[in-house]
């Protein structure tokens, strides 16, 4: 295991991020801790790890494998009364240590040996990248094949391409595109994972190896603007990359939409009440005080026939999905040591704010809150629909 300091791991934390200097201000609050959504079961939430380095008890920290359940959600930075940036700083450079010390669980192992293999955590074909635009009514052009400029390079993301669940959010993104007569074109085969929650497992190396694959294929064609439906992808193309020289113009999928509402609004017809509940990604809120709240909620208001209802935790306090900072790919892990699923925390809660749907808009969170509908036996109580769905099914039927 590693030979340095508490001390020598201090100064690489204070040198990860932008203000990471602010660790030496810690009031030892408790508030980041409290507000953990797995605090309860870490051997050292942010304020007890603060301790321990404090304490130089560097050695104890590596004992433990609990880090593993931090889903770097940026809940406990954004509430520190000193601004800490505990989620990219202390967290994230926590986890390199630990995978350089080869402490990591077997799952997520594979997911970054994935990563680095096929450049994507699924283990899928890169040449099946854009099976999903196979035997699909609307065209969904290949940059490769295309030839010509297009205004919005579409990156459709891993789960997106692969996962059979979210492609329907995939499929349902390019009716809309292309009814709205969006000149736009993915990379296909050429697109690898954004990185981004490879990065936030502390994988900072892979990351890099996949931001600069993409931007390669990117650089190739001419576009005015990447558009994704993905918060991970959002964030590491917008914050991320250009930490690598790697300057791309990005959209999230619900800042698009909210932009086309007025051609987009005209399609949408009422096909009965709804009460509607929003899911906050984390990628979209928290992090990076992205602060996308309230476009997700305008277009959903922009149906006809939608009541739209909050959950007790939302915006800024959401409650994780569980699947970001790897937290996707330790499901067996997390589940070891907590017995519980922040998935069916949120389910619960949007049953208990009256909702008949759930709104997400993350292509993490279909499959994880369909899994927890089910798994609370709340099956054909609730539907989970990512917010481009919902606009779709209005549209089109
Ligand atoms: S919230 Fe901030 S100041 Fe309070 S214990 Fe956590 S890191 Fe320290
Ligand atoms: S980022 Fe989220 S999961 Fe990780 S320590 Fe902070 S509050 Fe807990």
């Amino acid at each position: 295991m590693s030979v340095m300091t508490s001390f020598e791991f201090l100064d690489k934390v204070i040198r990860a991020t932008p203000d990471g200097e602010y660790i030496r201000k810690c009031l030892q609050c408790g508030t980041c801790s409290g507000i953990c959504p797995y605090g309860f079961a870490m051997d050292h939430p942010p304020r007890s790890l603060i301790a321990a380095l404090r304490a130089d008890d560097w050695h104890g920290v590596l004992e433990s494998d609990t880090i593993w359940l931090c889903v770097s959600c940026f809940a406990c930075a954004s509430v520190c009364p000193v601004k800490i940036p505990l989620t990219r700083g202390l967290l994230a450079t926590l986890k390199t240590e630990m995978l350089v010390g080869g402490s990591i669980p077997q799952e997520l192992q594979t997911a970054l040996s994935n990563s680095r293999r096929y450049g994507n955590a699924l283990g899928e074909s890169p040449r099946k990248r854009a099976d999903w635009t196979k035997d699909f009514t609307v065209p969904v052009p290949i940059l490769a094949n295309h030839k010509e400029p297009v205004d919005v390079l579409w990156f459709v993301g891993d789960y997106g391409s692969y996962h059979p669940r979210v492609q329907l959010v995939t499929k349902a993104m390019a009716k809309v595109l292309h009814v709205l007569r969006v000149n736009f074109g993915i990379l296909g085969p050429e697109e690898s994972s954004d990185g981004d929650t490879q990065a936030f497992t502390g994988e900072w190396g892979l990351f890099e190896l996949l931001a600069r694959k993409n931007a390669k294929a990117m650089a190739k064609y001419t576009f005015k603007e990447i558009l994704t439906a993905d918060p991970h992808a959002y964030n590491a193309l917008k914050y991320e990359y250009p930490r690598l020289g790697l300057n791309f113009p990005v959209k999230h999928h619900t800042q698009f939409l909210l932009e086309h509402i007025g051609q987009l609004g005209s399609w949408l017809k009422n096909r009965g009440p709804m009460r509607v509940t929003y899911h906050d990604p984390c990628y979209l809120g928290r992090a990076n005080e992205n602060n996308i709240y309230e476009e997700p909620r305008q277009l959903l208001q922009a149906i006809p026939g939608v009541e739209l209802v909050e959950m007790s935790h939302n915006r800024a306090l959401s409650i994780c999905c569980g699947g970001g900072g790897g937290g996707m790919w330790l499901d067996g892990f997390s589940w070891e040591k907590t017995g519980t699923r922040t998935s069916e925390w949120r389910v619960r809660e949007a049953i208990a704010a009256g909702a008949d749907v759930l709104a997400v808009a993350c292509p993490y969170e279909t499959p994880r809150f369909e899994d927890a509908v089910k798994s609370t036996g709340n099956e054909g109580k609730l539907v989970v629909k990512d917010v481009v769905e919902l606009l779709a099914e209005a549209a089109f039927g």
